[in-house]
């Protein structure tokens, strides 16, 4: 039997690069992104995060708007794996959490099938990078029990929202890639029981210097968020917790903590 030498593969890191802000890299995204050879990232991540690369890193942009690419029927971007084999690794950056909507699960699969080896590093899920930001707290013991993440996306074969299938009758829901079909998904809600009074906000580049916020209920936030035109990516949170935001004293008085923040 021959027994060519096969040569080193080298390794794919998918990592999670958090909800924008670049504060919010884990310690050891941090320190991939600053050592990588390959970057492979998604255009949810923001130029700041990139920037930490070396120059001389090589950058792969494999979002689905990516010039000129047509890979988003494969599960990862050919080039990923074409670097892996060549022996290089390969830093996969995605936003927010790899395994939150971030199709991890998949890439992980077409990884493992390849004979590629592979790590996953968490990041701060949208949703928790919202929930910090606007205070919002995702649960809370007077208000909601649990919090549930859903796409926006996952819809019954007619095309019609299903809700009833995957939203528990009480606590938090945070809806990811739901800003193009927010009426559809309050009136879904209001129609699988949920009261139309039911406080609900659309946040708008949660984290980041362009963050923006509109509150009201499942009635009325859909129009609201309509008429402040609000941007993706954004998330719908809908729940009691989303009354339950307070202020900061050090925000409203300008307080030391606030001098902190600006001088750091
Ligand atoms: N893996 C990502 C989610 C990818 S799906 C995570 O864990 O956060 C993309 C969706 O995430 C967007 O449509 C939007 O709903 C949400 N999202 C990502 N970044 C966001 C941000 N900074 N502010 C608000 N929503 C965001």
């Amino acid at each position: 039997m021959s027994r060519r030498r096969i040569a080193r593969r080298g390794k794919v890191w998918l990592v999670g690069a958090g909800p924008g802000d670049p504060e919010l890299l884990t310690v050891r995204a941090h320190r991939l992104i600053a050592s990588a050879d390959v970057l492979a990232y998604d255009e949810l991540v923001s130029p700041q995060i990139l920037a930490i690369a070396p120059a001389s890193a090589e950058r792969i942009p494999v979002g689905r708007r990516a010039a000129g690419c047509r890979h988003h029927e494969a599960r990862i971007h050919p080039q990923v794996i074409v670097r892996a084999v060549e022996g290089r690794d390969v830093v996969r950056l995605k936003g927010g959490d790899p395994f939150v909507f971030g199709r991890g699960g998949e890439e992980a699969e077409e990884l493992a099938a390849a004979r590629v080896p592979f790590e996953v590093v968490p990041g701060i899920s949208a949703a928790l990078g919202a929930a910090a930001s606007t205070h919002v707290p995702l649960t809370h013991r007077d208000a909601s029990a649990s919090v549930t993440f859903v796409t926006a996306h996952a819809a019954a074969g007619d095309g019609s929202l299903d809700l009833s299938r995957t939203i528990p009758r009480s606590g938090t829901i945070v809806f990811y890639m739901g800003l193009a079909r927010l009426e559809a998904t309050c009136a879904a809600l209001v129609a699988g029981g949920r009261a139309a009074s039911t406080p609900a906000a659309v946040v708008s580049h949660a984290t980041l210097p362009t963050q923006r916020t509109v509150k009201g209920t499942l009635a009325d936030v859909a129009e609201r968020a309509r008429d402040a035109a609000l941007e993706a990516p954004a998330l719908l949170v809908v729940g009691e917790v989303v009354a339950l935001a307070v202020e900061s004293p050090a925000e409203m008085l300008g307080g030391p903590s606030a001098a902190l923040a600006a001088s750091g």
